[in-house]
């Protein structure tokens, strides 16, 4: 097997960060330290360079149909840009379609993954309105067959009604209930529905419909409501919850509250909530921060950073959910219609380095668990997530000093706009290693399209 020998980078190990050498034997690590009498069929040197573990983003939406189109990112397009972006492993949503069982959700990945993905990738099954014909009792039934097919973390939505998304509290305490039997965990999306589309409408119907009002009309209550009746379910039913996309300041403090109270839930907010306030909203271009749950404002993006950086929020992903700017257009007039998302699977890793860790708002520790070991822990993925020896080799080597401007040009994702435009980063990735392979050298992508392997997870008990 072939040998590869990291050498003299700074390496972060838990909360240890030091010189080290590391030492790759095929696909893993095989010795972490100071390596110097050790001899490898190749050497780098990493002199000045961040070893840091592969990113771990669990939160990415490839070929989702949603709101009349399909994001742009497939698997080859998406999993190439998470690579430039320092991730290795990612995990993708992939919703029931009408009449469909819930394995089918992981099946059908399987068949868009095949000879195109670049890393590693996982699945949440998304349980819809009108999976199995509407039959939510069989989709339950067919939790535990996920859960034992490596896909144990089950996303529902508590809005999107007109989507087919929606599930009321009702059906939340079902589902959780299936997924507390089975192992599983339940991912919420957390925006109350009464409360927005009653809120939607009257700002449609009174033509505030500007890129703004998408925001305005859902108010933080909206999500803080959402998330309420979600820990009040997981409080009465047990099992294992997870909170998406977290952008209020009182989110992570009802969090808290439930955490005290025996609740099993996490939460997690995203790049974009931590860089973009709702300013972004009042730009004439504002459709393309269209996103949900809305962008904040400056007060609440402080308390997201804190909670960062205290523990109260678990960790950061991209919720990458990239539409062509035709598709985003369909909004212009009418923020309703547009698509919601932004695209974001590369900018997560260097951004978060960039304005958490070269500000001082976190420490370079801490923010290896944000992007990579809390996910790779949290979603079952015990080969991920740090660079301990029998782990995955999964590296990344960044240069702190270098400084370059994120935009368009710089970034690899496949949309023909984008909303990280003119922002300053500190540190640049240098190189990417995918179990032990080299996918990402300088400005050049090396990986073999398919060689990324499906993770089949397992929830730690
Ligand atoms: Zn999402």
């Amino acid at each position: 097997m072939k040998t590869t020998l990291i050498r003299g980078g700074t390496v972060v190990l838990g909360q240890s960060v030091a010189p080290r050498d590391i030492l790759i034997h095929g696909e893993t690590i095989a010795a972490v330290g100071e390596l110097g009498q050790v001899r490898a069929d190749k050497t780098v040197d990493a002199g000045g360079l961040l070893v840091l573990p592969g990113g771990v983003d669990t939160h990415v939406h490839f070929n989702d149909e949603f709101m009349n189109t399909v994001s742009v990112h497939d698997y080859y397009t998406g999993t190439r840009a998470a690579a430039f972006g320092g991730a290795t492993s990612v995990i993708d949503f992939s919703n029931q379609a009408p009449g469909a069982t819930l394995m089918s959700t992981i099946e059908n990945k399987h068949a868009e993954a095949q000879g195109r993905a670049l890393i590693d990738w996982g699945v949440h099954p998304t349980i819809t309105q009108h999976g199995n014909g509407g039959d939510l009792e069989r989709s339950i039934a067919q939790i535990p067959a996920v859960v034992a097919a490596g896909s144990p973390t089950v996303k529902v939505y508590m809005t999107y009604r007109n989507e087919g998304l929606l599930m009321e509290e009702p059906e939340l305490r079902r589902i959780l209930a299936g997924l507390r039997d089975a192992g599983g965990m339940m991912m919420v999306h957390a925006e109350d529905n009464d409360l927005a589309e009653a809120s939607i409408a009257r700002y449609v119907e009174s033509g505030r419909t500007a890129a703004i009002h998408h925001a305005e009309s859902k108010p933080i209550e909206v999500e803080n409501r959402a998330i309420e009746t979600c820990l009040r379910v997981a409080q009465e039913v047990g099992g294992r919850l997870f909170i998406v996309h977290m952008t209020t300041a009182e989110g992570p403090e009802l969090v808290g509250r439930a955490r005290a109270a025996g609740v099993d839930v996490i939460a997690e907010t995203c790049t974009h909530y931590l860089v973009f306030t709702d300013d972004m909203l009042r730009r004439a271009d504002g459709i393309k921060w269209v996103c949900s749950p809305p962008l904040r404002d400056a007060r609440a993006q402080d308390a997201l950073w804190r909670c960062l950086a205290d523990g109260r929020l678990a960790m950061v992903t991209s919720d990458d959910a990239a539409y062509a700017w035709e598709a985003k257009l369909y909004g212009q007039d009418r923020f309703d219609l547009v698509p919601n998302g932004i695209p974001g699977i590369e900018p997560r890793f260097q951004l978060l380095y960039s304005e958490g860790v070269a500000t001082g708002r976190i420490s370079l520790p801490r923010f290896v668990e944000l992007v990579s070991t809390t996910p790779a822990r949290l979603f079952g993925m015990t080969q991920k997530g740090a660079l301990y020896p029998g782990m995955d080799a999964d590296i990344v080597l960044l240069d702190p000093t270098v400084k370059w401007t994120m935009n368009g040009q710089t970034l690899h994702m496949a949309t023909d706009w984008s909303a990280y435009e003119g922002i300053e980063i500190t540190g640049k990735i240098q190189r990417v290693y995918s179990r032990g392979e080299r996918i990402i050298d300088g400005d050049a992508c090396v990986a073999e399209k398919g060689r990324g392997r499906y993770l089949h997870r397992r929830l730690e008990l």
